[in-house]
């Protein structure tokens, strides 16, 4: 058969559930409740060479192609090109800027400054091509949130056709920034409600509606299926081992290393996506020694990384670094996978055992292995706030708070190893602009916009247009309903979207 319409993405639990690239972007998860993963992935070899000659745009096209097969050379093209071509505000997209001596990627350009946009630009490109060539329904997508994933996510689908979003997030649950981003949103087919609840009963009842077969059914009769667009999603997971291979270009290009020579990422992780992405830039040939693993508060990574043991039985962290509270890392699941050799088996088992007992450990031989690519780090609060300052006076520099605990990690791991290594700067430090000044010039404002203009005013960076044109944007969505009324909520928005 050709290569071309092969199923060639399965389950992380189950090998015989099999699916091509785009029914595996369209359905977002495997219905086992596992990833999707590419078996082929390490037989992929990039083109490491050529690619230092290409621009972002090229790059990304060759990723994809490579792991998207089903996808035509034409599809691709128009993808990259509506993703990103005048969407960020830095012609290299995701530019490496050299802070006095530490090379920091920043991939904060995107229309909501923060690095989600990188994917969430490119995952509707992607599924409204999908749905062409698929034949497939409309899809309302449906996003729980406690902060940057909504907007991301908000004005990534915003008015792509036969695709509708709607976005939960918990009132008083995110940050005026966070919230005054997302209810201010425009577009035929963005909704956007606070429920009277936490991100859990958000996050939860979006899962319950999901699993809902009578609604499926409904909405099946109105051709509608829903869909997801967080990181599980492969289709916002690709376009994110990009920007890797884009940094390395530039390293060697500003003189930092010589082609072919090693370097180490640092990476402020959450849901473990965006590392995972740099993991896969490995397997396909970067030369890339080590990732370093950084964590605020909720440090579960670090514990795995150091124990081998998962374990989510513990007190959760609000914490200045928001982004990273959390306490069940979605994607290790697919590192687990590969380095346990393609066992789904063993991942279903492992699975199983953290949906009830909250926790796992994994096999010695694997752990080792494990730890042989990736290192754990992680940074509380106060500490991160001296980073901040430090980093300022010393570099001329404004860290983000997530930036700041990937920093803290970082200098801690080179004092053993001194092999180059670029810092993954996720946020403005704007979109955080309270915590940042608080934690540089020990004053902070109330009024946020206030606050971010003292801030450039005293550190010279300037603040993202996207933000500043907030103040005063007409406030669209001011639905509040009860956490029980949401799937009441996503049917009606449905019919409202897309049969009115
Ligand atoms: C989402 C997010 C992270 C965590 O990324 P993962 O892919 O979930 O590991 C880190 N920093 C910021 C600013 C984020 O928005």
């Amino acid at each position: 058969m050709e290569k071309r319409m092969q199923k060639i993405y399965t389950s992380t639990r189950n090998k015989d559930i099999k699916r091509t690239s785009k029914e595996a972007i369209l359905a977002g998860m495997a219905d086992d409740g596992g990833l999707y993963v590419y078996d082929g992935l390490d037989e992929v070899k990039l083109p490491i060479r050529d690619m230092m000659e290409m621009s972002y745009a090229q790059m990304a096209e060759t990723i994809l192609s490579a792991l998207l097969p089903d996808f035509t050379e034409e599809e691709v093209k128009k993808c990259v090109q509506d993703a990103y071509a005048n969407r960020f505000d830095n012609d290299d997209i995701t530019p490496l800027h050299i802070a006095k001596d530490v090379p920091v990627l920043e991939l904060f350009h995107g229309p909501t400054c923060a690095f989600k946009d990188v994917g969430l630009r490119m995952l509707p490109q992607l599924m409204s091509t999908a749905i062409q060539s698929c034949k497939g329904k409309d899809v309302m997508i449906l996003t729980a949130t406690s902060g940057d994933t909504g907007k991301a996510a908000l004005e990534g689908f915003k008015d792509v056709e036969h695709i509708g979003i709607t976005v939960f997030y918990p009132d008083h649950g995110v940050s005026n920034m966070q919230k005054l981003q997302m209810v201010t949103t425009s577009g035929q087919n963005t909704k956007v409600c606070a429920i009277q609840g936490n991100f859990d009963d958000a996050q939860s009842n979006v899962k319950k509606i999901f699993q809902d077969q009578e609604l499926k059914e409904r909405l099946n009769e109105m051709n509608t299926t829903l869909s997801s667009a967080n990181s599980i999603n492969i289709g916002r997971l690709i376009p994110q081992i990009v920007y890797y291979v884009f940094a390395y270009k530039e390293m060697v290009r500003k003189g930092k290393i010589r082609f072919g020579e090693e370097i180490n990422f640092c990476v402020p992780t959450g849901n473990y996506g965006n590392v995972l992405a740099g993991y896969y830039a490995k397997c396909m040939g970067l030369p890339v020694k080590r990732f370093l693993v950084a964590s605020n508060a909720n440090h579960v990574l670090y514990d795995f990384l150091t124990t081998g043991i998962y374990d989510r039985n513990r007190s959760f962290f609000k914490t200045i670094s928001p982004s990273m509270d959390i306490l069940i890392s979605s994607n290790l699941e697919r590192l687990l996978y590969y380095k346990s050799g393609k066992d789904a088996d063993y991942i279903h088992e492992l699975m199983k055992s953290l949906e009830e007992k909250g926790s796992y450990q994994v096999r010695s031989d694997i752990f080792k292995d494990i730890q042989k690519d990736f290192y754990g780090g992680y940074c509380d609060d106060e500490t991160c706030a001296a980073i901040m300052k430090e980093f300022y006076e010393e570099k001329g520099y404004v860290l983000d708070p997530h930036t700041a605990v990937g920093y803290k990690v970082m200098k801690d791991y080179q004092k053993n190893d001194a092999t180059p290594c670029v810092l993954l700067a996720t946020a403005s430090p704007y979109k955080f602009a309270p915590a940042v000044e608080n934690a540089i010039f020990q004053q902070s404002n109330e009024d946020e916009f206030a606050c971010m203009e003292e801030l450039q005013r005293k550190s010279g960076a300037r603040i993202p247009d996207s933000l500043l044109l907030l103040q005063g944007a007409k406030i669209r969505h001011e639905d509040v309903i009860d956490k029980e009324d949401m799937r009441d909520y996503v049917e009606k928005t449905v019919k409202e979207m897309f049969h009115d």
